[in-house]
């Protein structure tokens, strides 16, 4: 299988089962517990939020472990909130949003909070100077990816943790998609609060992190002394020394990212010439190296799908968690795209484990399968 779908999740690196299996098999014990295994454990844990606080260039006391992005967006949002001053109880998020963060949106909505959505233009951009408007003395918190999960797009974030800390309001960046494919530094970043998930990053599942700068105003949403209070439950030891291990096994990844996004575009364009009818989203935009965001003329993006099945090619139709509804991506929408077009939507996201090969096997095998369905499409038009 032809694996092209890196956005959803990423394959186990070897190192990081490595890592994992001894924590697994030995250090077992309760991390809260004084006894001498238990100490063991607690030694573990402190190395692993060493070493992410080392990778990603914050303090070991800025690292909450959690059960993952979704569940680092929820605490970020709702504690800072509740953390916020009477009069600043607004939030913003962008339209682009993952859909699990825009849910929470709409959850908050419900229960009587001011959430406010802020547009992209049709490039797919955060639309800072509307933004900038929004930005009011009653706004507790900007909440926004650093990287589209479909788009690829980069986020001004820089510019936008200027714009919300000068209005007095505190950053969140979701920045699942972003950590593990681009260098990230959480300070030169500037945001106030950050989340990750480590299987983006070739780490396992059901583990991330969000990195709180200290000082910042949160309230915990599950309460127990773990975390130093910020996020109770018993942590997840052979998880947490996954994800470090995952990070430190990142090295220096601006060689990484360049193989990728150059496979990316060698796929992109051997496409588009291929079929000329194939339209890439956002190409000009500065994007996430192994991202492509495309459709085929107006061919479905289930045959498309159906199609890449049969040549066991593994993609997908935008956003992995919303995919098997019918319903055009959000994305897609907020950036102008009429539903016939954002319906054809297929993504393709390389990374690393694509080979040179994979590209050229896709693009010998997809054109000839797409092209007859691509010319009854223009004679039935
Ligand atoms: N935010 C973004 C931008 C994502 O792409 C994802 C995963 N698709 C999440 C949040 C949620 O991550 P998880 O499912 O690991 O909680």
């Amino acid at each position: 299988m032809i694996y092209l779908d890196h956005n959803a999740t990423t394959p186990l690196a070897p190192g990081v089962i490595a890592a994992m299996l001894p924590v697994m098999t030995g250090v077992w014990a309760n991390s809260s517990s004084q006894h001498g295994p238990g100490q063991e454990a607690k030694r573990v844990l402190a190395t692993a939020r060493a070493t992410v606080a080392r990778v990603l260039g914050c303090k070991p006391v800025e690292v909450i472990f959690t059960s993952g992005a979704t569940e680092s967006n929820h605490l970020a949002v709702r504690g800072l909130l509740a953390g916020a001053a009477p009069g600043r109880q607004r939030v913003l998020f962008s339209r682009v949003e993952h859909s699990a963060h825009l849910r929470l949106a709409k959850a908050l909505a419900a229960a009587g909070v001011e959430v406010d959505f802020f547009p992209v233009l049709p490039c797919g951009q955060l639309d800072l100077v509307a933004a900038k408007a929004m930005l009011g003395p009653d706004v507790a918190l900007v909440s926004m990816m650093a990287a589209n999960n479909e788009t690829g797009v980069l986020m001004p974030v820089a510019e936008m943790a200027d714009l919300a800390h000068a209005a007095g309001a505190l950053l969140h960046l979701d920045a699942t998609q972003f950590i593990g494919k681009l260098p990230f530094d959480f300070v030169h970043f500037g945001a106030d609060a950050v989340s990750l998930s480590a299987h983006k990053f070739r780490g396992p599942k059901g583990v991330g992190a969000l990195l709180l700068r200290q000082g910042a105003p949160l309230v915990p949403q599950s309460l127990g002394s773990q975390e130093r209070g910020r996020r109770g439950g018993t942590e997840n030891l052979p998880g947490i020394v996954g994800l470090a291990a995952a990070l430190d096994l990142l090295g220096d990844l601006a060689d990484e990212a360049a193989r990728v996004a150059q496979l990316r575009d060698s796929l992109e364009a051997g496409l588009q010439n291929a079929l000329p009818t194939t339209h890439v989203w956002c190409q000009s935009q500065a994007r996430l190296p192994g991202t492509s965001y495309l459709r085929f003329g107006h061919l479905s993006v289930d045959v498309v799908l159906q199609r890449l099945e049969r040549l066991h090619v593994a993609a997908s139709s935008g956003a992995a968690c919303s995919s098997g509804g019918s319903e055009p991506s959000h994305v897609l929408r907020a950036m102008g795209v009429p539903d016939d077009e954002a319906l054809a939507a297929v993504r393709f996201s390389l990374g690393a484990t694509t080979t040179p090969e994979d590209v050229a096997y896709v693009l010998r095998e997809l054109p000839p399968l797409l092209a007859p369905l691509l010319q009854d499409e223009l004679t039935l038009t």
